[in-house]
């Protein structure tokens, strides 16, 4: 399956970019890197792939989460970044389990009663 170049979002349109191993080395507290980042105002969503014990559509769901709440004006509501990401975390892992178990659920979602 080959891998979205960018996302659409409300009237964003997000680049995503992949990455062999770490990314966002030049972030925040973030000497190793990350497995994902979410810039929407420059480059978008960068994505880190070939590493171990990582789900590359998972976490690309992470950090679509992150531009999701960013663009919606609810990352305010959490009190520090550590909050948002132990969120974000559960929902995107439950979520893609979600579509993954229940195929029907995405064509559901997707096509709604029409
Ligand atoms: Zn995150």
């Amino acid at each position: 399956m080959s891998r979205p170049k960018r996302l659409r979002l409300g009237a964003h349109t997000i680049p995503v970019s992949w990455h062999e191993g770490f990314v966002g080395k030049d972030c925040e507290a973030a000497e190793d890197g990350h497995w994902g980042v979410c810039h929407l105002g420059k480059g978008g969503l960068a994505i880190a792939v070939s590493l171990e014990h990582f789900d590359p559509p998972a976490n690309l769901l992470h950090e679509a989460i992150h531009a999701v709440l960013e663009t919606g004006g609810a990352r305010r509501v959490f009190g520090c970044i550590e909050d948002e990401e132990v969120v974000i975390e559960a929902v995107s892992h439950g979520v893609v389990e979600l579509l993954r178990r229940n195929p029907a659920l995405v064509t559901y979602l997707v096509e709604g009663e029409h």
